[in-house]
């Protein structure tokens, strides 16, 4: 078991929002070293597989955030992404922005999962420059692009976490 990990209310009953049937509610707070307090909750419908997952931080000081980090090797692949339903993601070389729509799932992963999921979510398409970013991204996966995220959140609630990160 993670020792940072807690789950403090599991298997509350709320209703899907996509098929209306019981869906699973889970609360998880995480204690992140650099960040302080995370609470993850999670809604999950075993009926029709809808997820929905928002992020938020229990920090007493929530002001807005901007930070940026220069990814140049693997190991910078591991600086941790925080990112609540609020905050914009964006990478300036791959084209990436990932805004803040009304059903945004929150997220708390690293920059190479970050990277996958953003691969997953465009590969599908036929477009042709989705296709070179795709190439650009896996490009960066095997740390032959070097790149930067910028993270950006007006309430507070997302971090970049790592040794190579800035606070802007
Ligand atoms: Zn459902």
């Amino acid at each position: 078991m993670n020792p940072e990990k807690k789950v403090t209310k599991a298997n509350q009953i709320f209703d899907c929002v996509s098929c209306g049937k019981k869906a699973d509610y889970q609360e998880t707070t995480y204690t992140v070293p650099y960040f302080g307090q995370l609470l993850i909750s999670s809604l999950s419908c075993p009926h029709c597989q809808w997820k929905a997952t928002q992020i938020f931080s229990l920090n007493e000081k929530k002001e807005p955030v901007k930070f940026s980090v220069k990814i140049e090797t693997i190991e910078d692949m591991e600086t941790k992404v925080i990112r609540s339903g609020n905050g914009t993601i964006k990478i300036p070389e791959l084209g990436i922005e990932i805004t803040p729509t009304t059903n945004t799932e929150g997220y708390y992963n690293n920059i190479e999962g970050l990277l996958e999921l953003v691969q997953e979510l465009i590969i599908e398409s036929t477009d042709k420059n989705a296709q070179k970013t795709v190439q650009q991204i896996s490009q960066a996966r095997n740390g032959k692009l070097n790149f930067t995220v910028i993270l950006e959140d007006s309430t507070g609630n997302s971090a970049l976490i790592g040794k190579k990160v800035k606070k802007l």
